[in-house]
């Protein structure tokens, strides 16, 4: 058996992300009454949302805009385009929704079923580019932690994916080598092209079966199908 250690994302890959998320923007659309202020649509709402979130998180990962600033800055932006302006609102929002949404327990298909399996064989490892805080809560809420070993965080490496330093960190910290390791994650650029960097095999999960012209050692649709070669 080559692998000894499976390195996961989180985000989009086992916690089912924009569903949490969706379901986390209904509830602040109710709480604050966001329609009575104006807001018509949930649906635009959200789309903006999604649009200033973005464009944000590219900032972030770039390193030129703090996190405290991001989780405020994409309400206050959203709220302007209906004609808001109002921080104090974005503020109370931005809080619930970084309290409210890591309470969400929507994870991909056969998440647990999988981590089952893949725990008696393997040692197993989360590596994530979102805030610590948030992160841990996911995966104890999810109960997600007993499956894995170590949780590496950006914030605690100090360095994001794809950077190959949070790799290393990673690699580092598991005692693991990259030829005895494969990355398991829905983002190429992020994930795929990050662990390919350092020599660590990658698992591409393509979940919306986007096309592209990557080269990836494995691929897959749905997490069922690792019980297939691992
Ligand atoms: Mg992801």
């Amino acid at each position: 058996m080559k692998y000894k250690h499976l390195f996961f994302d989180l985000d989009r890959t086992i916690w089912d992300f924009d569903n949490n998320a969706l379901l986390t923007f209904k509830e602040i659309y109710e709480k604050y009454k966001l329609k009575e202020l104006g807001i018509n649509s949930f649906e635009i709402f959200y789309s903006k949302y999604k649009f200033h979130n973005n464009a944000l998180w590219a900032l972030y990962r770039k390193a030129e805009i703090e996190k405290e600033v991001l989780s405020v800055k994409r309400f206050e932006l959203t709220l302007y385009d209906f004609g808001i302006v109002d921080k104090n609102l974005a503020e109370k929002i931005a809080y619930d929704y970084i309290t409210l949404s890591p309470l969400k327990t929507g994870l991909f298909p056969h998440v647990y079923e999988v981590l089952n399996y893949l725990s008696e064989k393997y040692k197993l490892h989360i590596i994530t580019n979102g805030f610590e805080e948030v992160q841990y809560k996911k995966i104890k809420v999810s109960d997600l932690n007993k499956y894995f070993e170590n949780i590496i965080t950006s914030e605690e490496a100090g360095t994001k994916k794809p950077e190959k330093q949070i790799f290393e960190f990673s690699l580092s910290k598991a005692s693991a080598k990259p030829d005895e390791s494969l990355m398991i994650g829905d983002d190429i650029a992020v994930d795929i092209v990050g662990a390919k960097t350092i020599g660590i095999d990658q698992v591409f999960v393509n979940y919306h079966k986007i096309s592209h012209d990557e080269d990836i050692t494995y691929e897959i649709n749905d997490l069922i199908e690792l019980k297939a070669f691992l």
